[in-house]
């Protein structure tokens, strides 16, 4: 008995669990086994047997449920050793899709995904989300009926929706009335599943751009992120430990009025003066520009005029930068994040404001929250909200927890 560990008795049968494997558990359900098949831990039953401890019959129970329940896949090609290769078991990602859409104050990502995340069709809209939800959510739901494509009801597995907005996000409501009057208080799931009866999350916009950041390109390497987002408005996503950081009501990561020393005495839409989102957002950037007299409407004139060398533009581009930077540093002797990653248009546009928020940070910053910190433009881009969504649905609805009531365990199978 030496080299067991747990011994579990269950409806009597003593099962053993061999110490010191990664195991979820001794009594491994369908569900966990599914966790080990999509991370890649496990690709055989033999994997399985061996990670999970559990019995070649039990494991090829489990197996067959998520088999017949479409979320698994089998392939017998693997590399020719001699004899008859082992069955491969792969995660069946084309086995449903999600909808997914990313919202911003004046444009939304739309989009159909795989199980795994991945985009199968996309839609980019501008739109002013402050038209209210009875216009927005009935324009989302018929593009969705678009991209789905003729593929049946069955096929859609959930919905996750990323909204300009503070989030209660248990319940899918809104509450911040300052950024989207219409929308305040407004519980969007319901909404969302009465013509689409599947689970539905919502959740702040920079929280989902964050994590689909995060996910994609740091998520091996590090578990503490800060997510500028630099558009329209300035707001921020901070993953702490892997996890998005809520706070107590789902305002954590609302740097956009934080005020700056000194702004010139702007009044910010929300009252205060001086708030970062009123002297270096996208729409104060304009603003200055015009005051300068410099005729431009949009971000892509502002382009035009750095791209000519403008010395102006640069100026009022990398003062902004100079100005966000005040308050990153701010956030990152809080925080000690091991990487910043600069995203939204203006950032992924404007390399002097990334310049300006880099001098200021690295400089303001104490010596050790700095040592190793690396301040990056965003890599994943316009895709990250889409990508974050897609993962903020898929973690829920492929959770163990999840899947095992899916297959119609209620406890453990005891084999
Ligand atoms: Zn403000």
């Amino acid at each position: 008995m030496r080299n067991l560990g747990i011994l579990a008795y269950k409806t009597g049968m003593w099962l053993t669990c061999p110490v010191g494997r990664r195991s979820a558990s001794p009594l491994a359900s369908g569900g966990e086994v599914l966790q080990l098949i999509r991370s890649g831990e496990a690709v055989t039953r033999a994997d399985i047997g061996r990670i999970t401890g559990l019995s070649r019959p039990a494991v090829a129970l489990r197996v067959a449920g998520l088999l017949d329940h479409g979320l698994v896949v089998e392939r017998t090609d693997g590399p020719s050793t001699g004899g008859r290769p082992p069955a491969r078991l792969a995660f069946n990602a084309a086995g449903g899709v999600v909808l997914v859409a990313s919202l911003g104050a004046s444009r939304a990502q739309i989009a159909l995904c795989d199980l795994d995340g991945r985009e199968l069709a996309r839609t980019d809209l501008e739109i002013d989300v402050e038209r209210g939800p009875d216009v927005v959510l009935p324009l989302l739901m018929d593009v969705w009926a678009d991209q789905l494509d003729g593929r049946p009801m069955s096929a859609v597995k959930g919905v996750g929706l990323g909204v300009p907005a503070t989030v209660e996000f248990a319940a899918g409501r809104t509450e911040s009335a300052r950024v989207m009057a219409s929308w305040t208080g407004v519980v969007i799931p319901p909404r969302i599943a009465a013509r689409y009866p599947v689970p539905v999350f919502v959740d702040n916009d920079v929280n989902v751009i964050a994590m689909g950041e995060y996910r994609k390109a740091y998520a091996r390497e590090v578990s503490d992120l800060l997510f500028v987002k630099v558009s329209t408005r300035i707001g921020a996503g901070v993953i702490a430990g892997g996890e998005i950081l809520r706070g107590a009501l789902g305002a954590a990561g609302e740097i956009g009025h934080i005020p700056v020393w000194d702004g010139g005495g702007v009044l910010c839409r929300c009252g205060n003066v001086d708030c970062v989102d009123s002297v270096a957002s996208g729409t104060a950037i304009l603003r200055d520009l015009r005051a300068r007299g410099r005729e431009v409407s949009t971000l892509a004139d502002v382009v035009t005029l750095v791209r000519a060398g403008d010395a102006e533009t640069m100026t009022v581009v990398r003062r902004a930068g100079r100005l966000l930077g005040e308050v990153v540093a701010g956030a990152v002797n809080l925080l000690n994040p091991a990487v910043v990653v600069l995203g939204g248009d203006v950032a992924e546009r404007f390399q002097p404001l990334v310049s300006g928020v880099r001098e200021v940070v690295y400089r303001r910053s104490t010596a050790l929250s700095t040592r190793s910190l690396r301040i990056e433009r965003s890599l994943l881009g316009p895709s990250a909200g889409i990508t974050g969504c897609a993962l903020m649905v898929i973690d829920h609805i492929l959770a163990p927890d999840a899947v095992d009531a899916a297959l119609g365990v209620v406890t453990p199978v005891t084999v």
